[in-house]
């Protein structure tokens, strides 16, 4: 009874985290752990074993992403997420759609750039 009692919260546990990301294979070069997480929230690839994210924050102190990400992955994860639905959803079909990674942050950065200069 203790161990399905466990594993029900293990499952709670995981579709905590799966709210902010997604599981894909690749091998962490910190501790070799093959079940690395995207994070869409941040847009970042990061390790959840050793708590370490995967990509650097790039120099922009403007850039969405990157400015509000916290130090470790744990913390984006239990952090109270404020992005909506549709917010997450856009997330979700962004990632699945394009997987360049580089190139996918850079698109969403002029995207946000040229509706900012829009809005001026
Ligand atoms: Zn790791
Ligand atoms: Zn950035």
């Amino acid at each position: 009874m203790r161990n399905h009692k466990r594993y029900s919260k293990y499952l709670a546990k995981l579709r905590q985290i799966k709210k902010h990301g997604n599981f894909y294979r690749g091998v962490c070069p910190y501790c070799n752990n093959e079940n690395l997480f995207f994070n869409y929230q941040y847009d970042a690839e990061c390790c959840l074993e050793c708590d370490t994210w995967l990509v650097s924050a790039c120099n922009d102190k403007n850039c969405p992403f990157c400015s509000k990400r916290p130090p470790v992955p744990s913390q984006a994860i239990w952090l109270e997420s404020k992005i909506n639905t549709d917010r997450k959803n856009f997330f979700i079909t962004n990632f699945q759609h394009k997987s360049e990674g580089e190139m996918r942050h850079r698109m969403k950065q002029q995207k946000i750039q040229l509706w900012q200069s829009k809005r001026r």
